[in-house]
């Protein structure tokens, strides 16, 4: 049906403004910066596993781009050039420019251009790839945690899940939470300035997608060191207003994904420059617990000065 799909590639044409040429040949062709290391990234969202098949188009458009700027965001790079493997089960004009508009939408709003892609039929699947660039040796990786930093996440990581529960098991909200929780769950903004911002201050980061605990448990890993982590300045609150049940709250807070927040870590005698940061970008930054040396592990350090290991599955799509 080449009618039909040289209408997709039309709606996937777009204007470009750092690209030597985009779609509409066989490649694209782009110039790196002088002194950038290219940093390349693919998360794919798959039909029933990660959004449900009937969720709003431009929606879709726009958390496909998101989640994978997300990645450019966590290793402290710019997101710049964006490519989109597509797969659908049938092609609906309508349906294709709305996802196509929120995609681009998102992509222009973090500056970046949507240079080409692939387009085929089968289930719905949508496998953006993303390129960025960050000055040389800057990037941000996970293995780089020390005992005695402190460990960081931006925003209010929990409020996705809740909103998934609100909409999968009828879990009730209070009214204008759940426009934030659902809103949180279908149009993540993922924190370029921050991860922009970290170079040389953060020693490791990443975007929570999969659950708080989890998540770190991967910087510990890679980074061959455990942590502690104290409730005192968790964000809560917000997660409390939205569902009223606090040890929901809690559980959320630590196991929910799909925020697409930054988790990371910075040495203790850094703080006064991560606040300082956090005034500057109007985003809230929370210590949530400090790294310590030991076999990769988290645990809860409880009022009575006592630890309580934690369960460190986050969100697992095999478990
Ligand atoms: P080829 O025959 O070389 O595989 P295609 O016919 O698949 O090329 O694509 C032609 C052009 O349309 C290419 O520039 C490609 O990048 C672009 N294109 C196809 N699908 C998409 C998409 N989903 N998003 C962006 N560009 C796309
Ligand atoms: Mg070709």
């Amino acid at each position: 049906m080449p009618g039909e799909f040289d209408l997709i590639r039309r709606r996937f044409t777009r204007s470009v403004t750092h690209t030597d040429l985009g779609v509409g040949d066989d490649g694209a062709l782009f110039t790196p910066r002088a002194g950038m290391q290219m940093v390349v990234s693919t998360d794919m969202l798959v039909s029933g596993t990660h959004f449900f098949a009937d969720v709003a188009p431009e929606l879709l458009g726009w958390k496909a781009a998101a989640v994978n700027i997300s990645d450019m965001a966590a290793m402290g790079a710019e997101p710049r050039w964006m490519l989109l493997a597509l797969s659908l089960p049938h092609l609906r004009d309508e349906w294709v420019a709305a996802m196509a508009s929120g995609f681009h939408g998102c992509c222009a709003g973090f500056g970046v251009d949507w240079v080409g892609g692939d387009t085929t039929r089968g289930p719905l699947n949508l496998c953006p790839t993303i390129i960025g660039e960050v000055p040389h040796g800057q990037a941000i990786v996970r293995s780089g945690a020390r005992a005695g930093d402190d460990i960081w996440v931006s925003g209010v990581p929990g409020l996705a899940a809740l909103g998934l529960r609100a909409l999968r098991d009828d879990l009730p909200l209070a009214d204008d939470w759940r426009e934030r929780c659902v809103g949180a769950l279908h149009k993540p903004t993922p924190r370029v300035a921050l991860g922009v911002g970290l170079r040389g201050l953060a020693t490791a980061a990443l975007d929570v997608s999969d659950g708080l605990c989890g998540d770190l448990m991967h910087i510990l890993e890679r980074s061959n060191v455990a942590a502690v982590l104290s409730d005192v300045e968790w964000p809560l609150q917000p997660l409390i207003a939205a569902c009223g049940d606090a040890l929901l709250a809690r559980r959320t807070f630590l196991a929910g994904g799909d925020d697409y927040e930054l988790l990371f870590t910075a040495p203790a005698h850094r703080r006064a420059e991560v606040e300082a940061l956090s005034l500057r970008l109007a985003l809230p930054l929370a210590r949530i617990g400090a790294i310590e040396a030991g076999s990769p592990h988290i645990e809860l350090l409880l009022d009575d000065g006592s630890r309580l290991p934690m369960n460190t599955r986050g969100f697992d799509h095999f478990s």
